[in-house]
């Protein structure tokens, strides 16, 4: 039999259809039908947790996280997490509810903590570090060489951290003239 493109196409499209509606029948006599479009989102995005850098995919229904995995498109990690990553969704305020949402303060020789505003905390961290630099800033050393340098403040920087917010971190770190600027990853 010779078939032309036309024919082709009708006679697998009746043939697909036949095979299709047994099924569409059965689903239509049970009153269901299939789930064409689900309410969920994904969204590609980055593990902020440590400088490998890898991929994940959060999946989100009505503006909540409701799934986070690894990304298998993603040539870093292909699909895997390590466990931190795995908790990366714990970092999203509606999964995570036992964040801290606001600074404790636990006086010295205090054994409770107690909560204070965001202005109290970076106003007493200010406090403390101007106190801190003022007594201790070093303009020379033993031998007379200036070194304007402040070794009683360290800063300990974190893997959550952006290129941009760790070029200002280090910039006033030095500003201050500290010496000792290190980072956590992996410890
Ligand atoms: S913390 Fe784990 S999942 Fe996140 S970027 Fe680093 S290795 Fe990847």
């Amino acid at each position: 039999m010779k078939l032309s493109r036309r024919d082709f196409l009708k006679l697998s499209g009746a043939t697909t259809g036949s095979l299709l509606l047994p099924g569409g029948l059965a689903l239509a006599a049970k009153g269901k039908t299939f789930p064409l479009h689900k309410p969920i989102g994904e969204t590609p995005t980055i593990c902020c947790f440590c400088a490998v850098g890898c991929g994940a995919i959060v999946a989100s229904q009505n503006g909540k996280v409701v799934n986070l995995e690894g990304d298998p498109d993603h040539p870093i990690n292909q699909g895997t997490l390590c466990s931190k990553g795995q908790a990366l969704a714990q970092i999203n305020l509606d999964v995570g509810n036992k964040r801290l949402r606001k600074p404790l303060y636990r006086a010295a020789g205090a054994s409770e903590w107690e909560e204070i505003s965001w202005e109290e905390a970076i106003e007493g961290i200010a406090r403390k570090i101007k106190e801190t630099r003022d007594k201790y800033f070093t303009v020379q050393d033993d031998e007379g060489r200036t070194v304007n340098r402040l070794e009683a403040i360290a800063s300990l920087g974190g893997a959550a951290l952006d290129n941009e917010e760790c070029s200002l971190i280090v910039k006033a770190m030095r500003a201050l003239g500290m010496v000792y600027i290190e980072h956590q990853a992996r410890i």
